[in-house]
């Protein structure tokens, strides 16, 4: 589509919220209207205002940096900086023939959407009737399949907004409006997309980081900062456990067992991992616990020891990868902006055995624990 133009909206669609019942539909649109307001406030952007109207959200600025900040608002399918003039149709078609004047283009299209049912015409009709000014006035040609230039008219119950540009957006739900999750972070590839894929869907996010070293917890910390950036004002509460303290322990007394014992680490490490994080997510109200883990990635994440792990908890425990690969999840690492931040100085865990369990089955599990004085098993 053209090129940028000068705009004084910003017309918001919006797309699953649009399915919810009323009531849910409206406080969905009020925390959307929020995180967009937040969103623009924490990048200095100006706008005078933010309104939900006719299914759409309504941005009014012209601020160019207001684009960029849009772009990382959950919930927004798509929107379009525009040009907000009177429901009238020849004020619609002089818009029209200015912004056609102004480009180079020798083909043309109108594409109206109706928003607002009771307007007197049809889409179709505005279509025509438009397109019509355009050619007379300018002698441009239509063309539906595949125009140099694209206008889109939106007729809403106030007024209506003509544009040139649709921008694609996140998509998900409105940060907040699904509820709290606590998200194991370490400062890996994999934790910081799993935590951005449940603030996609809605979620707030508490992130729990078991703290091995210096240089691991800043890199925490800075994947929060960035993570932080598509939160807005539902704040992310960062919690840093000591790893030494807390996790170390229990470790040694499985290692006192036998030899054979050590085998068991990760699987302990990660029930303790668990265990402390559904104690958190209790005290916070918070309903599930959420890990990077992808199945079979590492020899570790099989489906008995995902299984085995699980058993350390009774709450609910979310892989939204499970089912990525990696190159997926780098992808999207790298879109987020966390990639960059998880790759420097990698690390690796100085007390993983040489061969861990792989295929943990329960009874075995449950014997170790014994022999250790472990009461791990929910
Ligand atoms: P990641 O890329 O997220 O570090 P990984 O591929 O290294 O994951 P594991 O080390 O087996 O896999 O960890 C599995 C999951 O356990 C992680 O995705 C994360 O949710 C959690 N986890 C691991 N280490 C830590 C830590 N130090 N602090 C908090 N959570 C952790
Ligand atoms: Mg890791």
């Amino acid at each position: 589509m053209g090129n940028s133009m000068k705009f004084d909206t910003i017309l918001v669609r919006y797309g699953e919220i649009g399915t919810k019942s009323k009531t849910v539909r409206s406080r969905f649109e009020r925390r959307l209207v929020e995180n967009i307001s937040e969103r623009l406030n924490a990048s200095n952007v100006s706008f005078s205002s933010v309104e939900a109207r006719d299914s759409r959200v309504l941005v009014y600025t012209s601020d160019e940096k207001a684009l960029e900040s849009l772009s990382k608002v959950f919930g927004i399918v798509s929107f379009s900086p525009a040009t907000r003039v009177e429901c009238d149709l020849d004020t619609i078609a002089s818009k029209c023939v200015e912004i056609a004047c102004s480009s180079n283009a020798k083909t043309f299209a109108i594409r109206t959407q109706r928003v607002f049912k009771k307007f007197p015409y049809t889409s179709m009709d505005i279509n025509r009737i438009v397109g019509q000014r355009v050619v007379d006035e300018l002698g441009l040609r239509v063309d539906l399949e595949n125009p140099e230039l694209e206008i889109g008219i939106e007729i809403l119950s106030d007024a209506c907004y003509v544009f040139m540009q649709r921008i694609d957006g996140l998509g998900g739900l409105p940060v907040s409006v699904s509820g709290k999750v606590v998200v194991l972070l370490s400062a890996g590839i994999d934790s910081p997309v799993a935590a951005w894929l449940m603030m996609k869907r809605g979620c707030s996010i508490i992130a729990v980081h078991f703290k091995q070293s210096e240089s691991e917890y800043s890199k925490f910390m800075e994947i929060c900062d960035v993570l932080q950036e598509y939160a807005y004002a539902s704040k992310i509460e960062r919690i840093v456990v000591s790893y030494e303290k807390r996790i170390l322990p229990v470790l040694e007394k499985l290692w006192n067992v036998s030899r054979k014992a050590r085998k068991w680490t990760c699987i302990v490490c990660k029930m303790m991992m668990y265990r402390i994080a559904e104690k958190i997510a209790r005290t916070h109200n918070a309903h599930a616990i959420v890990t990077g883990d992808s199945l079979a990635q590492v020899a570790s994440q099989t489906l008995e020891n995902l299984d085995a792990e699980s058993r350390a908890v009774k709450i609910n425990i979310l892989r939204p990868l499970i089912g990525f690969d990696k190159d997926e999840i780098v992808k999207l690492a790298k879109k987020i902006g966390t990639y960059r931040i998880s790759v420097k100085k990698p690390y690796t865990c100085p007390y993983a055995p040489k061969y861990p369990e792989t295929h943990a089955s329960l009874e075995e599990l449950s014997k170790i624990l014994e022999k250790a004085d472990l009461n791990l098993l929910a």
